[in-house]
């Protein structure tokens, strides 16, 4: 029953084979946050993995809360994870679990690990504990509490819930090997006392903390998943998550299988260094729109089909990448280019007077909304005898014979209407244009008169009926492709010059009524959203998604 929706990977093969062997007749997996910070595009990833893979399976994927460590979790967390993952379009139904929803059990399976004589308490200092544990080439050495009686393993453990004991005094370990090569078998620690935390869903009804390698597999097994899917650095992990399902008595047996974490250039994706940009102030919170996260990515004007297309583009494997950001920004290019209605806005403004243009003279001109796509309709703009063009849209020479703009006594095209010539150019003190004296030309509307040569076409609004906003122009937070791999702190690196704020920009009158959720295409701009924090009608804030082409790959073309 495989999809042909989305492309297949080794994950999906695998499933496809314990499918066919009747090793599983339904499909569940699991997407396991921690509520420690906001997701990324990273998660998003994952997200997009597990979910579909329910989806074109017929199965489930359960959202599970993964807050075995309270210290850095909140609810913040927890409300902003479900209203990402939902935003994506995925639907966990009634299956959001807390790894806390299952403390008391996981307690249950510890006292039966020490009856069986494969857990113990151990009284080393962490400190020691380290020194005891060997390094990759030595052995590690047993703990001298390894062998306590069941009796006193139990009663030390009982104690230790009931809180007698002070943090880092003691913990329960796993008895498995401590000259195992792989050093998470080596007697790792299951449980530690952590007093005085307040836990977002179970309060402060517990001193006694399960460590993840215990938790995960567990959780996975008592809500029935068929395939944990994490990323690589888990790897190393898997056998413990074996050991852990096969001796305690839990109903089945699900497996582990790793990918690649997804890498993006010029990104950080650690939840603890997105944390640092926000509580040091480098951005404007959790969804700054230049922060990775989904919630960032849904301010800047991302839609969830494009993080999907993403997903579905780099695709899953093991092996270790880095994505270029251009293949991100190409997937949002491909959506909103099908979705976006066209509009037309300045952004650095300079006024053109129409001459012979009437003065008390307004015309409304008919402008398709989508040049492929005629179903979007029309809407209409006003013309007046002042407008305002691009800055960089005129020269009073032209710099070279690619320049397809106005020049002085040159002609171009007002996108939707005339054909204007510049006859005189009105310039400051330091010879910057301030104004362009133009003529139009009433017989240009909507085609070129026979043999009329026209440089180029041009957007524009009406002076008028503009109305003005503030437009965010964002870049990439980081200089460096790898900003998290150099030496010295990736603060360091952040770009001086990722946000640039307009505050001049004219928008043709039709977007005074845009609103949260729409998208636009600024005719050869860029798409554009109304901010969802700072906009209002009475003030209007565009974030720039994305430029219409890779500018950042010309750039670096010409360098
Ligand atoms: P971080 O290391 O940034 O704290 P994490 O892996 O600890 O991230 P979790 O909240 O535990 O964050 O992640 C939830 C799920 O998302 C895990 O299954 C994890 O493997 C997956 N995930 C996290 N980051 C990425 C990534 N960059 N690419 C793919 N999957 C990821
Ligand atoms: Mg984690």
């Amino acid at each position: 029953m495989s999809s042909n929706e989305r492309p297949t990977n080794f994950i999906r093969q695998i499933i496809d084979q314990d499918l066919a062997s009747g090793k599983h007749d339904r499909i569940v997996t699991r997407f396991p946050p921690e509520p420690n910070g906001y997701l990324h595009i990273g998660h998003a990833k994952s997200i997009c993995l597990n979910f579909g893979i329910a989806e074109d399976y017929g199965g489930e994927c359960h959202l599970r809360f993964d807050d075995t460590n309270p210290h850095k979790e909140n609810q913040e967390f927890v409300a902003a994870i479900r209203e990402d993952v939902r935003w994506l379009g995925f639907d966990w139904g009634r299956h959001e679990y807390y790894a806390s929803n299952y403390f008391e059990q996981l307690y249950g399976f510890a006292l039966e690990l020490i009856e069986k004589g494969l857990a113990y308490v151990c009284d080393l200092s962490p400190e020691e504990m380290r020194a005891y544990r060997g390094t990759l080439k030595e052995p590690g050495r047993e703990s001298p509490y390894r062998n306590r009686s069941t009796e006193e393993n139990l009663d030390l453990f009982r104690r230790m819930r009931a809180g007698e004991f002070a943090d880092g005094s003691r913990v329960l370990r796993a008895r498995i090997d401590m000259a195992s090569p792989n050093i998470n078998m080596r007697d790792p620690v299951l449980y530690r006392i952590r007093h005085g935390v307040v836990h977002h869903q179970t309060g402060a009804e517990w001193c006694l903390y399960p460590m993840y390698d215990f938790t995960h597999p567990i959780s996975d097994a008592l809500e029935g998943i068929t395939h944990s899917l994490c990323t690589l650095e888990f790897e190393d992990h898997r056998p413990l998550y074996d050991w852990v399902v096969e001796h305690v008595s839990v109903p089945c047996r699900p497996r582990q299988i790793e990918f690649s974490r997804l890498n993006l250039e010029y990104t950080v994706m650690s939840k603890r260094l997105l944390t640092e940009l926000v509580d040091e102030g480098h951005v404007e919170g959790w969804d700054d729109p230049r922060m990775p996260t989904i919630a960032g990515l849904r301010r800047r004007g991302y839609t969830p089909a494009s993080i999907r297309l993403f997903a579905d583009q780099i695709g899953v494997t093991k092996a270790d990448n880095r994505v270029e950001l251009a293949q991100l920004e190409n997937c949002v290019r491909e959506d909103l280019d099908r979705t976006a209605p066209r509009r037309m806005a300045v952004l650095h403004p300079l006024k053109v007077v129409i001459e012979n243009y009437p003065e008390d003279r307004e015309e409304w001109l008919e402008a398709a909304n989508h040049p492929k796509d005629p179903a979007m309709g029309t809407r209409s703009i006003p013309l007046s005898r002042e407008v305002w063009i691009e800055r960089d849209d005129f020269r009073k020479v032209a710099p070279n014979k690619k320049f397809k703009r106005l020049v002085l006594g040159g002609e171009v095209r007002l996108r939707n209407a005339y054909v204007i010539r510049c006859h005189e150019v009105i310039e400051d003190d330091a010879g910057e244009p301030v104004e362009l004296r133009c003529h139009y030309d009433p017989a240009t509307l909507g085609a070129n008169p026979e043999g009329r040569k026209v440089r180029g076409v041009i957007h524009w609004v009406s002076a008028r009926h503009g109305v003005r906003a503030e437009v965010r122009l964002y870049d990439r937070l980081f200089r460096d492709p790898r900003p998290d791999q150099g030496e010295g702190r990736f603060i360091g690196q952040i770009n001086p010059d990722s946000l640039l704020t307009l505050t001049e920009a004219v928008l043709e009158p039709a977007l005074a009524d845009a609103a949260e959720g729409d998208h636009f295409q600024f005719e050869r701009q860029g798409y554009f959203v109304p901010d969802r924090v700072a906009h209002c009608r009475e003030r209007p804030v565009f974030n720039r998604t994305v430029t219409l082409r890779d500018t950042w790959a010309r750039l670096a073309a010409r360098d």
